[in-house]
């Protein structure tokens, strides 16, 4: 059997932790997230089975594995077809590049800066939008230096076209689409990190947004709080800003209302005129 293992790449706030539960649910699928985070040096434990009080199933010597041989080992032990890696640096994917023990793919995510200086704020941080363009034009450098087999996702595009999109990712990690892997709360995560979309099924989140993810709790929505809590001068100001604006041209996208779009020849024309 082909195995896989799909890193995720993208910068902080851009819904990686969902997308990778969405795909690591699933049948044939284990989602790990931010697996670097067990090999830091204050390792950071499996959150599920941490809650629990139990001793993890998958990870319970994680410290005693290596890990150049973490994939491989938890690949043989869930039995799974694709693991779903969401550590999102480059340093963790790098140490991976020569790897033959199962396919490597990788999904470049992005989404739009605006819902990101929401998210943001909700923690009293600025949005730092040259920072957001270097790490997403690194991971792209990245991608391509390496002649990487990956897909970009559009967060938005994903909120909107669920269905769609999850069919895409899934064919093209060699999986048969299922519908029910959307109610990712209903599979048994194991792997460290947590964060709003975790509440569906780890308890001991807390985030200055709780309440909204409380309300959300199992079910997937597109989070366009930013549309009304960003002000409108922020919203101008990201949308103005030179680097990005160059940035989204040499990508091929624009904004549109709900988030960023591939640009269309349509709005190419218009660009022109
Ligand atoms: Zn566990």
């Amino acid at each position: 059997m082909q195995r896989t293992v799909v890193f995720v790449l993208s910068a902080n706030y851009s819904g990686s932790t969902w997308l990778s539960l969405l795909l690591g649910s699933h049948s044939q699928a284990f989602y790990v997230g931010e697996l670097n985070k067990m090999f830091h040096d204050d390792p950071v434990p499996c959150r599920l089975c941490e809650e629990r009080g139990v001793p993890c199933p998958v990870f319970h010597d994680a410290d005693r594995i290596k890990a150049k041989n973490i994939h491989d080992a938890v690949l043989q032990r869930t039995g799974a077809k694709v693991l779903v890696d969401n550590s999102k640096t480059l340093s963790w994917s790098r140490k991976f590049l020569a790897e033959e023990r199962f396919q490597r793919k990788y999904i470049h995510l992005i989404r739009d800066p605006r819902a990101i200086a929401y998210s943001l704020q909700l923690r009293d941080k600025p949005i730092k939008l040259d920072k957001w363009v270097k790490k997403n034009r690194e991971i792209r450098e990245f991608l391509e230096t390496h002649h990487l087999d990956y897909q970009q996702v559009l967060y938005n595009e994903l909120a909107e076209n669920m269905d769609a999109e999850l069919k895409r990712l899934c064919e093209w990690l060699g999986l048969e689409y299922e519908p029910a892997q959307k109610a990712y709360w209903n599979a048994e995560h194991h792997g460290p990190g947590r964060n709003g979309a975790t509440a569906g099924f780890l308890q001991q989140y807390v985030a200055s947004d709780a309440h909204f993810y409380e309300q959300n709790k199992q079910r997937n929505f597109h989070d366009l709080r930013w549309k009304t809590q960003l002000s409108a001068e922020n919203r101008q100001a990201i949308r103005e800003h030179a680097g990005l604006q160059t940035f989204l041209h040499d990508f091929g996208l624009e904004f549109d209302e709900n988030g960023l779009r591939p640009r269309t020849t349509q709005s190419e024309m218009t660009a022109a005129d």
